[in-house]
């Protein structure tokens, strides 16, 4: 029934693809000026249309085709009906399954630039630095002809610059950059200091690493507590003695340990102590991280060690995690064992996932090469359909059936004997691996076989490097060797990609002028020889003296940004200089050179059958997989797929079962043929949906945990947000005040006349009334008159209060009301964070019991929130109306 619906409106879509495309063929007559005045016409359309609820939907096809037409100038670029299609199921909120090299990067500019006519901003968020630099520049080019504004958010920028680039129509960033932003302005004091804009309309790229791999990890600001590094040393000694099954079980699937009674005794003998679950010491959890650091934390796999820090390494993209940590102790466990310098615990200040990052938006959508099989957890989770888009022309990638060995030795030995198949042939072949150490491994077999490789993992310096080798590994004799999908974002061209060539060409030669010109090879590359090109030769021997002599710009920028710049079309509209000018006809002309040669390239690539993609793991979820296998086969490309496996493997290990121990009996393999069973297909296949089910339900909790502080943290930061932006907020004190007495007096009611008498005494202090005067008078009369005398005695105390301040130094109130609150309401929540974690944890261990663990987190959640919010008024009221002591320091 679902996929009817969608099927007909896919259907309905192409209608509006075809009148987009009709606007197109109009709008590509209009000369330059015409094309820029179509964004202010069509933003006055939009002033006309105002009391349609939905107004941006009858100027799509015009916005959408302007977009197309500019697209098409900057780049020379006709996009693709599927394109035009997955614009418009962006624009609509849902996530867009646009498959590798299907051009989504393209595809996103249209509903950009509908969305931005609005004036509420646009973000474009990527997965790196690297990627957004990049589609922002391109967008720029782009949006030049239509007098748009593109911002970009890069992690070294100052706040004011952040600010500007927030500001533009449409701004590129990372998810990372928008979730601390974020999170910065939520702990601002001073409005001016905040960068970001309300959230309108989110476009994420690669939207599956972000909602599904990346949700379990919030992004968390921290600040520094005191803490005794010396506990995590010692429980790392200890942690070393223990055995696993006898002092400890290892819970493999859920990453837990537990201790034996054995184990509990050692550790008590070991640190001198009777009690190890002593709540003051606090021993336990420091054993706990330790045997966890031993276990399921692996150097080189989980994390990396660079400049004497551990570093993450996310397990789903193999990439580096610079400034992200272990919460709850598990970083210092870490560092303890590794033996580094242990960095002081982080205290929460603010936190926030990534799924609740992006519900704020009042418009998301998607895109990516992968979401069909996350399918469900998308709409259930998100309320958001994933909608899968043709491809342009016809997949005719040929996915090969999994080929099992019995030992990982042999798979490894038959992967590598496979590269050295592929290489003679001269095929490109590009193997991914699921760890850091399993890619060396790989390596070094390759070099014993003197096969030429590139190996790309999590381990490289900067992704733009990456980005290169990645869109070379489409050339003959290409062996690239893939941590997970380190480079995504970046397509394989079979060939090669010409411009990233031209580029290279010229970075890796005007850089080295003192070598001789001969000895140097156009790339560090395999097979020279192929590429060697007369006029490529002569052309790169002007450049070393053009690019070279006399240039400032070399010496400002550095060579790799200068070449950058100076080959950017859209930067050589605005440039005067001369010498800019022939540096880029010089890359012209190396460039057409370089499409000559990948063209050529391509078609004997493609007689080899096009780009051969190994996997040699199975990855915890299909779509992981799926992610390698569409490395191959691009628009309509010839390509192959082929995962080797091995019964060690981890999937088989952990969640294969008796199943597969019982085959692995019966099936008198030996070590080096290879099986292809049907049952053990259906073993493997049932193993990766129970792990793909298992690490839902993981994140199905988490989500359903993180849902009850989420909606805390939206009405403390909306009401942190009122008072940073306004001027005047006595009337909030004032409430603050009543609801103070309010509550009070609720209490009130219900107490016995000592505990009313109490409740008055703390009424009257809070309100720095003198109480000796009105108790004796006051608990007599009835309780609406009570309230009304305690609320004028508010104002009058808040009035006096007022006016001493006033003379003292004129205005100093208005700033200690804002500064008083917003300081109270920081402080307060972070220790309510604090208290929430806790909450979690110790809900963990009552969840033995009957009750529902989580509705038993919410209710507690609650009381605690509720106790939150009257703290955190009584403090402001109480140092407000004693706010002499400030004045006087
Ligand atoms: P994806 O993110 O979908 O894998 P990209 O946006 O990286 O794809 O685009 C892949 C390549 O295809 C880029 O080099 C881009 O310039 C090119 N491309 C995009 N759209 C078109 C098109 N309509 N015609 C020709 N090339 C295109």
């Amino acid at each position: 029934m679902l996929n009817l619906i969608k099927y007909n409106s896919l259907n309905k879509y192409k209608q509006i693809v075809k009148t987009i495309n009709i606007y197109a063929e109009n709008i590509k007559n209009y000369d330059n000026e015409e094309l820029k005045k179509q964004t202010k016409k069509l933003k006055q359309s939009l002033q006309v249309n105002k009391s349609n609820k939905s107004k941006i939907d009858p100027i799509l096809p015009e916005a959408f085709a302007t977009a197309k037409e500019a697209i098409r100038r900057a780049t020379g670029i006709t996009l693709f009906d599927v394109q035009i299609l997955g614009a418009i199921i962006l624009n609509n909120g849902y996530i867009a399954e646009m498959k590798t090299g299907e051009g989504k990067t393209l595809a996103a500019i249209l509903p950009a630039y509908l969305n931005a006519l609005q004036e509420k901003g646009v973000h474009i968020l990527t997965v790196n630095t690297y990627l957004a630099k990049r589609d922002a520049e391109l967008a720029q080019s782009i949006f030049n002809f239509l007098d748009l504004k593109i911002g970009l958010v890069t992690p070294t920028m100052s706040y004011i610059d952040r600010k500007n680039q927030y500001d533009c129509d449409i701004t590129y960033t990372t998810n990372s950059e928008l979730g601390f932003d974020y999170l910065r302005d939520n702990m601002a004091i001073d409005a001016s200091k905040t960068v970001q804009r309300d959230f309108y309309f989110a476009i994420v790229d690669e939207v599956d690493s972000i909602l599904i791999d990346e949700a379990r990890t919030p992004i968390i600001i921290s600040g520094a507590t005191q803490e005794n590094s010396e506990k995590y040393k010692t429980a790392s000694q200890a942690a070393s003695i223990l055995k696993s099954f006898k002092d400890y079980e290892i819970d493999e699937k859920g990453k837990n340990v537990t201790l034996t009674e054995e184990g509990i005794m050692r550790c008590e003998k070991f640190l001198n102590i009777l009690n190890l679950y002593n709540v003051n010491s606090g021993w336990i959890k420091y054993i706990i991280n330790a045997l966890k650091a031993k276990e399921f934390f692996l150097k080189n796999k989980e994390y990396i060690i660079k400049n004497s820090e551990i570093i993450i390494v996310d397990e789903f993209t193999g990439r580096i995690m610079e400034g992200r940590r272990w919460s709850e102790g598990l970083h210092q466990a870490i560092e303890a064992k590794e033996n580094l310098p242990i960095q002081s615990e982080n205290k929460t200040l603010a936190s926030i996932t990534y799924q609740n990052l992006f519900l704020l938006y009042a418009k998301l959508s998607g895109m990516t090469g992968t979401a069909k099989t996350e399918e469900t957890e998308f709409t259930k989770i998100y309320q958001v359909s994933v909608i899968e888009i043709p491809t342009n022309q016809k997949c005719i990638r040929k996915d090969l059936p999994d080929l099992v060995y019995k030992s990982e030795y042999s798979k490894w030995q038959a992967v590598a004997n496979e590269c050295l198949d592929m290489y003679q042939k001269g095929r490109p072949t590009l193997i991914g691996t699921t760890s850091i150490d399993k890619s060396e491994l790989l390596s070094q077999m390759l070099d014993n076989l003197q096969i030429p490789y590139k190996l790309l993992n999590a381990k490289q310096e900067n992704a733009s490097r990456e980005a290169e080798i990645i869109s070379q590994a489409g050339q003959r004799y290409s062996i690239t060797i893939s941590t997970n999908m380190a480079g995504r974002g970046t397509d394989i061209i079979l060939g090669g990609n010409p411009i990233t060539m031209a580029k290279t060409i010229l970075k890796n030669h005007v850089k080295s002028t003192q070598k001789s010109f001969k000895s140097r090879p156009y790339f560090n590359n395999i097979h020279e020889k192929l590429y060697k090109s007369q006029k490529i030769d002569s052309l790169i021997k002007q450049a070393e003296t053009s690019f070279l002599n006399e240039n400032k710009n070399i010496d400002e920028l550095g060579i790799d940004t200068y070449i950058e710049d100076v080959t950017n079309t859209s930067n050589l509209l605005n440039t005067k200089s001369k010498i800019d000018r022939k540096n880029f006809q010089i890359y012209q002309g190396i460039l057409n050179e370089c499409v000559i040669l990948c063209s050529k390239e391509k078609k004997e690539v493609v007689e080899l059958g096009g780009l051969y993609v190994i996997g040699t793991e199975r990855h915890e979820s299909r779509r992981i997989d799926n992610q390698l296998k569409g490395r191959s086969g691009r628009q309509g490309d010839p390509g192959k797929s082929r995962f080797f496996l091995s019964l060690q493997d981890n999937i088989f290990r952990i969640f294969g079962g008796e199943q597969i121990t019982r085959l692995m009996n019966t099936l008198k393999m030996d070590d080096d043929t290879p099986i292809e069973s049907a049952i053990l297909s259906r073993s493997l296949n049932s193993a990766q949906k129970k792990v793909e089910g298992y690490f839902y339900d993981i994140r199905k909790q988490l989500f359903e945990y993180d849902e009850v502080i989420n909606s805390q943290r939206q009405a403390i930061y909306s009401e942190r947000k009122k008072i940073l932006k306004s001027v005047f907020i006595r009337d909030c004190i004032i409430e603050y005040g009543e609801n103070c007495i309010d509550e009070m007096l609720h209490a009130y009611a219900r107490a016995d006349i000592n505990t009313r008498h109490k409740i008055l005494v703390q009424v009257l202090k809070l309100l720095n009334i003198n109480t000796q005067f009105s108790i004796n008078r006051l608990i007599k009369i009835d309780a609406i008159e009570l309230k009304t005398f305690l609320y004028e005695q508010l104002r009058i105390s808040y009035d006096l209060r007022e006016e001493y301040l006033e003379q003292l130094r004129p205005a100093l109130i208005r700033k200690l009301e804002k500064y008083y609150l917003l300081q109270q309401i920081d402080q307060t929540w972070q220790d309510h964070l604090e208290k929430m974690n806790l909450l979690k944890e110790y809900i963990g261990w009552r969840s033995y019991g009957q009750q529902d663990p989580l509705i038993e987190y919410k209710n507690e959640a609650f009381n605690l929130f509720i106790s939150m919010v009257t703290s955190i008024r009584q403090n402001v009221i109480y140092l407000i109306m004693r706010s002499r002591l400030i004045v006087n320091i």
